[in-house]
């Protein structure tokens, strides 16, 4: 048979009928440990932090989504990073963007540099950046396309260049884009890492991370990371996930589909400044996101003329079908305000640096009707100076 196209993988990659019950679905395998006939002598399944077959079914749905060889589930998408970072040792540094996904930043800056990792943070749009940061302790470059909340663009495909050149491992954490929008392992990422937590499982009810790879050295790494540090999801989760990834693409390409409409709109909205979306002509690295990209996705930043942070809390506490939430990529329409809520830890300085202003706004545009978006969106703007 020729290899499956991407919306067929979504469903059946990775999955067969169960052999027992013919259950087309794939079962909860709600255990710890498994039976041995004598020492040693088993179907594959020792004990269920090492392999579970609900994860391992997740895990070979994800390598073949993302086109890899490998794929490590994990209970949350910071636990992956975690076991990332852990193919490092002291000494190590690692490249990364200045507008990280904040979670990561911390776990870099307030958990591994204390273990003696080093990670230098710059704008990675600009790829003239990263060469001059190289040195001989640099192992790692740690990319994140869109970034949040900016939505900037990284050419993976450049930087890939750039890590092979010094030998490095380059990491892609693909939460936003998803393999729906961009793969990087078919770019040249060695590592792509992933919180299913957002757009994968796509219903905001479970809360994972995994990692996928196609080098089989890396593979083995992980796997004995993972093995040994524990961070393992159960298999209730396991199955959610595989559910949620069902229908990814029809999903995503309504994601698309209305976030192409709210960026517009609020674009020709009096109220609003900047909008922050992939998919402007005008946008800094639009070249970069075309040909990377197969869409722009559902996330859409922006901030408003007035920039007064009173305006901005009483914009995202007025909207009815947006709600004030953080996380992003679920069905629903989710609004946040970064500076007070996923950016607050940074000095503020530091964070309108990169664009994070007072009133800087998100949105995770979701599967509704947009019309209703739209005049709730209107509605809520209205109220504000
Ligand atoms: C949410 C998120 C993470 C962290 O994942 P969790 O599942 O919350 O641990 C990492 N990177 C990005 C881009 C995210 O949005």
């Amino acid at each position: 048979m020729t290899e499956m196209k991407f919306a067929t993988k979504t469903i059946h990659a990775g999955q067969q009928p169960d052999p027992t019950t013919g259950s087309v679905m794939t079962p909860i395998y709600q255990t710890s440990t498994y039976v041995q006939d004598s020492p040693g002598n088993h179907k594959g399944y020792e004990y269920s932090r090492t392999g579970n077959p609900t994860r391992n079914t997740l895990e070979d749905n994800l390598a073949a989504l993302e086109n890899g060889k490998y794929g490590l589930c994990f209970g949350s998408g910071l636990a992956a990073v975690d076991c990332i970072i852990k193919l490092l040792k002291p000494g190590d540094e690692v490249i990364s963007t200045n507008d990280l996904y904040g979670g990561t930043y911390r776990i870099f800056t307030k958990v591994f540099e204390k273990m003696g990792i080093k990670f230098h943070f710059t704008g990675m749009d600009k790829l003239e950046n990263i060469e001059s940061l190289v040195n001989s302790n640099t192992k790692m470059i740690w990319a994140e396309t869109p970034t949040n909340p900016m939505l900037n663009i990284i050419d993976i495909k450049s930087l890939a260049e750039i890590s092979k050149k010094n030998q490095l491992i380059f990491v892609v954490d693909n939460t936003f884009a998803t393999p729906y929008l961009q793969r990087p392992l078919d770019l040249g990422a060695d590592i792509v890492m992933h919180s299913l937590t957002k757009y994968m499982s796509g219903h905001s009810d479970v809360v994972m991370g995994a990692a996928i790879c196609k080098d089989e050295k890396i593979a083995e790494e992980l796997y004995f990371l993972q093995n040994s540090c524990g961070g393992v999801p159960g298999p209730q989760d396991a199955f959610l996930v595989l559910r949620g990834i069902k229908t990814l693409h029809i999903r995503m390409q309504r994601h698309c589909e209305n976030g192409k409409i709210i960026a517009d709109f609020l674009n020709n909205h009096p109220k609003v400044n900047n909008v922050y979306w992939p998919g402007f002509e005008s946008h800094f690295n639009h070249d970069v996101a075309k040909k990377q990209m197969h869409d722009f996705g559902g996330m859409v930043s922006f901030d408003l003329i007035s920039n007064k942070l009173k305006d901005a809390i009483k914009l995202v506490s007025s909207t009815h079908f947006f709600a004030l939430a953080e996380s992003l990529g679920g069905v629903e329409s989710l609004i946040g305000h970064p500076a007070s809520m996923t950016h607050a830890a940074i000095p503020k300085v530091e964070r309108e640096k990169t664009g994070v202003v007072d009133s800087l706004i998100r949105l995770s545009v979701g599967i509704e009707d947009v019309e209703d978006l739209i005049e709730d969106l209107d509605k809520a703007l209205n109220k504000i100076s």
